[in-house]
């Protein structure tokens, strides 16, 4: 005899900020709904992560009732992008946090049980959607199921199969904050397959997050994928000091969001990295994620009121695509474009130059902003006028 199975109305796999704002999505539009928030790990647990919390993502989580997770961590108002000699340093339109994700995706999660969402340690080793629910693992009936399980998304692969999608390597530690890298995002621009940076994000609290990462090679590439020790050395070229003096080594793969986004009709919904977006211009995900999640949660509270859960999938396609469609198009074609390092440092010069050019590149890496005519004639002066290159940046202090 098979057992019974256990019904709720929103299963979501993953409590990564994808899927607690999945929750809290849901129970801001319905606090009644039995929300079952599922995830392999106990919480808090570590995460690969530059730790960089874009201002967007607090925007989003305001939202749904949580914009003031990191209100106790010193924010960071300046930037400084290089690439050799190449250098723009200067104050960001709006601060960022850099908070770590131990800290950040349990507090997440445990605003999604305040509001309601039951949470189990539990690894989901299958989903399957049939005609008049989505079986989980076997035992469990949930009528909508949203998968932000991340980056290896099995869910993912179930539905789409797999899909020629790029991805990069990174590897984060965290290093005591010296003077040069005080107050500020640090990104160093290196010399192998591009996009390839190293970063130093300052806590705020004598640590900064330092880390380096690189695109992987394509699968007709037969370039090996880097390995750890190539990841730190690399590190340790573009920030000095950051790598011998780190610790807390942990690497990641992150799937880089291509031209268009991928979603099945269907009562499964994909998020963050499961739904394979992270811009491909920065690595940063944690936007993508809590604000599809929160779409993902509404939609199935809506399609669950409407009495039409299969319905969700089509749903969401739609809503993702009108929220971050163009922008995708948008930083696809930035990331194409800057895996040449010309164009790079072309970007790093119109961003010294002029102000608003600085501003969208931060938009187009942070959240979702386009490239708009000012920042391609920035780009094209700076692609013709490369005699700029030793100028010293421009960008006035606060
Ligand atoms: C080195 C590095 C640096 C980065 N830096 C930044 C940055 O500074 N800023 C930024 O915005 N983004 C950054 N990113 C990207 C960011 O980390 C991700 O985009 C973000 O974590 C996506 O959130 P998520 O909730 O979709 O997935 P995750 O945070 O990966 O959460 C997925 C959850 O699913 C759980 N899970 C997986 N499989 C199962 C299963 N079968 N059953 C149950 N649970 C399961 C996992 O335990 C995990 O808790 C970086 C990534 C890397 C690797």
């Amino acid at each position: 005899m098979t057992a019974p199975l256990e019904e709720w109305d929103l299963v979501v796999v993953g409590a990564g900020p994808a899927g607690s704002s999945a929750a809290l999505g849901a129970l801001a539009r319905d606090p009644d709904l039995r929300v079952l928030l599922l995830d392999r790990s106990d919480f808090p647990r570590d995460k690969s992560c530059g730790d960089g919390i874009a201002p967007h993502v607090l925007d989003a989580l305001a939202e749904v009732g949580a914009g003031d997770v990191v209100d106790d961590w010193t924010p960071l108002h300046r930037l400084e992008l290089s690439r050799g000699t190449t250098t723009v340093e200067g104050p960001m339109r709006r601060e960022v946090h850099v908070v770590p994700r131990e800290v950040f995706d349990a507090r997440l999660v445990e605003r999604a049980v305040a509001a309601g969402a039951v949470l189990r340690r539990h690894r989901v080793g299958s989903v399957a959607d049939g005609p008049d629910h989505v079986t989980v693992s076997g035992t469990i009936a949930a009528r909508v199921v949203v998968a932000a399980d991340g980056a290896h998304s099995a869910i993912r692969t179930g539905l789409l199969g797999r899909r020629r999608q790029p991805r990069a390597l990174a590897i984060r530690g965290y290093a005591p904050t010296t003077p040069e890298l005080a107050g500020r995002q640090v990104i160093r621009y290196g010399e192998r397959r591009q996009p390839s940076y190293a970063w130093a994000f300052d806590r705020g609290d004598g640590l900064a997050n330092v880390g380096y990462g690189e695109l992987l090679p394509g699968e007709n590439d037969r370039r090996e994928a880097p390995s750890r020790r190539l990841l730190l050395e690399q590190l340790e070229i573009l920030i000095p000091g950051t790598a011998s003096t780190g610790s807390g080594w942990l690497g990641h793969h992150l799937p880089l969001s291509g031209w268009r986004w991928h979603q099945p009709d269907g009562a499964v919904l994909l998020v963050g990295d499961a739904a394979g977006l992270v811009n491909p211009m920065t690595g940063e995900g944690i936007y993508y994620a809590v604000a599809t999640g929160i779409a993902a949660g509404r939609t199935a509270a809506d399609c669950l009121a409407a009495g039409r859960p299969e319905a969700s999938g089509a749903r969401h396609r739609r809503d993702v695509r009108r929220m971050l469609g163009t922008h995708l198009k948008h930083t696809w074609t930035a990331s194409r474009l800057s895996r040449s390092p010309v164009v790079v440092e072309a970007g790093i010069r119109a961003a010294s130059r002029d102000r608003h050019a600085f501003d969208t590149l931060v938009e187009l890496g942070l959240g979702d902003g386009r490239i708009d005519a000012r920042l391609a004639t920035g780009l094209l002066r700076g692609l013709v006028r490369r005699s700029d290159v030793h100028r010293p940046p421009m960008m006035e202090t606060p």
